[in-house]
């Protein structure tokens, strides 16, 4: 066999990250076997039919043995369980990562099973996803000129830390890294904030009298600005508990903000809404450009 990046990668979890991952690794020619394990037979096998994993386990203890890789591709909610099916079976040159969409509390979840955290566990997350769910949304590109954050530990060696960027950097990604607290604070700002937004919207309109006309007059703005509502109810749960602290603090501030937008246009104060207005513009065809 010839001699790639990961020799055997298990991928608990083949959905939209974990195939994703799984088709990118091979199409690079990165990995030499991927294992995957899940909860369910069908979508597993599904997963193999596909050729997005070559062989499957439900028991994701049996599932992680004689890998050198490990990736927990699961929803936050179940990252604790995860870690405790795999504890008894971690080898010392058993790299382990995640792609949780909020870090700390992958960590505290680590913690909890672990007690001291393993030296060859490195958190991350790729910034790359769409608003779908499952193996067969996933694609080799997802990870393409995207970046993924990983947020090492105190505790991870040097040697998983660069195995795990490199990992990605096979998917055709831009590896960086930042604090745990640094990542949830951002990602609450720019991602979950936005989620929150887009299912509050459409919540809102879908539950007046006119949904119906309402929903046939919306255009592209709208669906642009409402994609993202037609992600995963129970991924975006488990986010929402997971980052709750820094999300409750974006959420004040956007709320407060909303208040003053509205005070303006009962006050006919159309400074400040022009000045909004222009501000926001400025900022977002700024960060388009650049
Ligand atoms: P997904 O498509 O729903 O895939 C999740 C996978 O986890 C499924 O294959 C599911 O398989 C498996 N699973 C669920 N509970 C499990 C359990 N208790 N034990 C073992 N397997 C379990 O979700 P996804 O979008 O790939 O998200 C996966 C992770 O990536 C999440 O932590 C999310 O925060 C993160 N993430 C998502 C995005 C995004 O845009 N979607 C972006 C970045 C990061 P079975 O049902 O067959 O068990």
């Amino acid at each position: 066999m010839s001699k790639a990046l990961i020799n055997k990668l298990c991928i608990v979890g083949v959905g939209l990250i974990g195939g994703s991952l799984a088709r990118a690794l091979k199409k690079a020619g990165a990995v030499n076997t991927v294992v995957g394990a899940g909860r369910d037979e069908t979508h597993l096998e599904k997963a193999r039919t596909l050729g997005v994993i070559d062989e499957w386990q439900t028991d994701i203890g049996e599932a992680v043995q004689g890998c050198d890789m490990v990736v927990l591709a699961v929803p936050l909610g179940a990252m604790q369980q995860v870690f405790a099916q795999i504890a008894p079976h971690i080898a010392d040159d058993m790299i382990i990562t995640d792609v949780g969409s909020a870090k700390a509390s992958v960590v505290e979840a680590a913690r909890a099973v672990f007690g001291s955290l393993p030296a060859t566990l490195v958190p991350g997350h790729p910034i790359a996803g769409t608003e779908k769910s499952g193996v067969e949304a996933s694609f080799a590109e997802l990870f393409q000129n995207r970046r993924i954050i990983i947020t090492p530990l105190e505790t991870s060696e040097q040697s998983a830390v660069q195995k795990v960027e490199y990992m990605w950097q096979a998917c055709g990604a831009e590896v960086v890294h930042t604090s745990i607290e640094h990542h949830d604070e951002v990602l609450a700002a720019t991602s979950h904030l936005p989620h929150m937004l887009a299912y509050a919207l459409v919540d809102t309109l879908a539950r007046m009298d006119a949904r119906t006309e309402i929903f046939s007059y919306a255009a592209g703005g709208f669906r642009d600005f409402t994609r993202i509502a037609s992600s995963d109810p129970d991924m975006w749960h488990d986010i929402c508990l997971a980052n709750r602290d820094a999300l409750l603090k974006m959420l004040h501030r956007f709320t407060a903000d909303l208040q003053q937008l509205s005070k303006a246009i009962e006050n006919n104060d159309s400074d400040y809404l022009k000045e909004t207005f222009a501000r926001a513009k400025k900022a977002r065809d700024e960060f388009c450009d650049g």
